[in-house]
């Protein structure tokens, strides 16, 4: 080597010491070759105690199946490998303080593995460069996170965190959509506060509102995770029962119907009895859309109201002729 090439050498080992993002490189055997001031920051270990030493022994805390499967296919495919921070968020586990979130955070990572060849084109290490994406991985996990708040909030009924009657509708489409080509049946119950009118005239509208959020938590509890429920209106409530047949969906509502009738709202001094009428409709073929489906089951609905209220009704084809 001349002296230029000595002068070039050495230019670049301080560039790379001196880089902002870690710099490894390791043999075939998983021993350390380099390790330059950023890993020796971060992860507090010094270069003169590693090198030569084997990762695995030095670091215990990697992903040593993971990452010995990711290099032994950078030297034989001598192709270089990337890792994400989104399928894997770090491969060292840095912790630093961050001002930002005014705590300790972990660095979030993108890695890089080269393949290292010798003169003689052989590969005989692997570099792995390791850049921090923290800031990166912080904006986006807020924004997915802000993103999924709006898209909530744009489907949920404010007063009773039900679904609203706009994306409850649309979930209607859907299961009609699914059922004409499953052949699955499936059944709508819609219900409806019974004189609730005379609830807001003799004690309030704010009562009437606390009202209608402890109906929707009746109807919470007696739902399982698969029901899809919605506020559709003022003092309305809507309910999908996915794969439920009506004598099935008869059994909920009337389930529902008795423990609204039992419970007591108290709220602002006031102790408040309510009940609610119901309508049920399992889809058929009367059905030609999700909406003459809901249609179906409001016709039970107020048949319901018809013959005395507090009783639920299931739709049958007399209702339409
Ligand atoms: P029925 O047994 O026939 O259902 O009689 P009803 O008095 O319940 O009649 P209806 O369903 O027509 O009345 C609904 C009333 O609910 C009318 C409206 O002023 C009131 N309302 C609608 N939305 C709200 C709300 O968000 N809060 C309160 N407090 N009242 C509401
Ligand atoms: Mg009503
Ligand atoms: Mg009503």
């Amino acid at each position: 080597m001349n002296t230029n090439e000595i002068g070039d050498l050495h230019w670049a080992m301080q560039i790379l010491s001196e880089l902002d993002a870690g710099l490894i490189v390791i043999d075939r055997e998983f021993n350390v070759c380099a390790w330059n001031s950023f890993m020796q920051s971060y992860s507090g270990i010094r270069a003169d105690k590693i090198i030569g030493q084997p990762l695995f022994e030095r670091v215990s805390d990697l992903p040593e199946k993971w990452l010995r499967r990711k290099i032994d296919s950078v030297f034989a495919l001598k192709s270089r490998s990337f890792s994400c921070w989104e399928d894997r968020p770090y491969l060292f586990k840095f912790k630093y303080f961050s001002p930002l979130s005014n705590g300790m955070e972990l660095m979030h990572q993108n890695i890089n593995f080269t393949p290292l060849t010798s003169v003689n084109g052989e590969v005989t290490h692997v570099s792995i460069i390791l850049n921090d994406v923290t800031d990166i991985a912080r904006n986006k996990l807020h924004l997915l996170n802000s993103n999924q708040k709006l898209s909530d909030l744009s489907r949920t009924d404010g007063l009773t965190k039900l679904f609203n009657r706009r994306y409850w509708e649309s979930c209607l489409l859907h299961e009609f959509e699914k059922c004409q080509v499953s052949g699955i049946v499936s059944s709508v119950v819609i219900f409806d506060i019974d004189h609730f009118k005379k609830i807001n005239d003799n004690y309030g509208h704010t009562v009437g509102d606390e009202v209608i959020r402890q109906a929707a938590k009746e109807l919470k509890k007696a739902s399982r995770a698969s029901d899809i429920s919605g506020r559709y209106g003022g003092e309305e409530y809507t309910v999908i029962l996915p794969g439920t047949c009506a004598n099935q969906a008869l059994y909920f509502a009337e389930r529902l119907r008795k423990r609204i009738e039992k419970s007591v709202v108290e709220y602002e001094g006031c102790a408040v009895k309510y009940t609610v009428s119901l309508g049920i409709c399992e889809i058929s073929t009367y059905q030609n859309s999700h909406l003459t489906w809901l249609e179906h089951a409001d016709k039970a609905l107020y048949l319901s109201k018809q013959t005395g209220r507090n009783r639920s009704t299931v739709f049958d084809a007399t209702l339409i002729k």
